[in-house]
């Protein structure tokens, strides 16, 4: 299945459904088309089984977790567009299902975005310090502190771990735990992008057998990608707010990656009105594209990147 997201080269969904947890959900895409289907489908529309239940019912397909293994060409594939596989209606047992899929597809790059990184950072930290018992610590720190040495792999090289970050609140809240879940490739999706994120803060770290540490938030992160809002009552994003995520990215050396301006544009960022006018004007998705100061950001992270060939 191919994808029009523009990080990615095509999703995955073995869950479907979820709730609404931060004003990044308020119009969230994947609920709007579900439910309109799903509402198709009680009005008799002919529509696959999925759409009998509304998206708030969480829906666990068994029979797709096998797909990616049958994909031969190298892919990034974001896990679960339609839903949040940390949501707590998806039971432990089919998470571990699916990261067993993806350690056995190292043919692939998993992307996976949740807004529930306090249940990922629990249930992945929690596995590798039971299976790796108190010798993982050592490593923990090291990861965090991005020191990370040969044999250092608690965790899978082939999947990125990202949370959602749609403002600073969220920033404050999510951050830490996606820091201290081992990954290859720790990132942001900072789309909706709704307000100024300063990634500068330090987050502090307790562990007990030492004293703490603390590191610089943006120290931690591997790629940010930003957007703003698409469909019919998306909100404006302000440059200030996607030049300042993308300066603190050329500051740290973190990749970054400009996905759209969505309906709105600022009138200093189209061809017709250069200027310093930041105000926005709503001219709808395609007609406001994805240049930022006049160039495509593509960027991608090193750490973890598929080999070309
Ligand atoms: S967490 Fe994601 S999938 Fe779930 S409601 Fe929010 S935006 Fe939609």
């Amino acid at each position: 299945m191919g994808t029009a997201i523009e990080w990615t080269d095509t999703v995955w969904n073995p869950v479907t459904g979820c709730s609404k947890v931060s004003e990044g959900c308020r119009n969230c895409y994947a609920f709007a088309l579900h439910d309109m289907r799903h509402k198709a489908f009680q009005e008799g529309k002919k529509l696959p089984q999925q759409y009998a239940k509304p998206f708030s019912k969480i829906q666990l397909f068994p029979d797709r977790l096998v797909q990616p293994m049958k994909w031969k060409k190298s892919k990034r594939v974001f896990v679960n567009s339609m839903a949040d596989l940390f949501h707590n209606d998806v039971p432990d047992d089919f998470i571990w299902n699916v990261f067993d899929i993806m350690a056995k597809s190292p043919q692939h790059t998993f992307q996976v975005l949740t807004k529930r990184p306090d249940r990922m950072m629990e249930m992945l930290s929690g596995r590798y310090w039971r299976d790796l018992g108190t010798s993982a610590r050592p490593y923990f720190a090291r990861i965090i502190k991005g020191e990370q040495r040969e044999g250092d792999m608690p965790f899978l090289p082939n999947v990125w771990l990202g949370t959602s970050v749609e403002n600073q609140k969220a920033a404050d809240e999510r951050v830490q735990y996606l820091l201290e879940t081992p990954a290859a490739v720790r990132f942001l999706s900072c789309e909706p992008l709704l307000g100024q994120v300063d990634l500068e803060f330090t987050v502090q770290f307790e562990h007990p057998d030492n004293e703490g540490y603390g590191v610089q938030a943006i120290k931690g992160i591997d790629w940010i990608i930003v957007g703003g809002e698409s469909g019919p009552n998306a909100r404006p994003m302000h440059s200030d707010w996607v030049e300042s995520l993308r300066d603190q990215c050329e500051e740290y050396g973190v990749p970054f990656f400009f996905k759209q301006w969505g309906e709105w544009v600022p009138f200093n960022q189209m061809d017709t009105f250069p200027g310093h006018e930041t105000r926005t004007v709503k001219i709808g998705k395609q007609r406001a594209g994805r240049l930022l100061d006049g160039q495509e950001w593509n960027q991608f992270p090193d750490r973890g990147e598929r080999d070309a060939n």
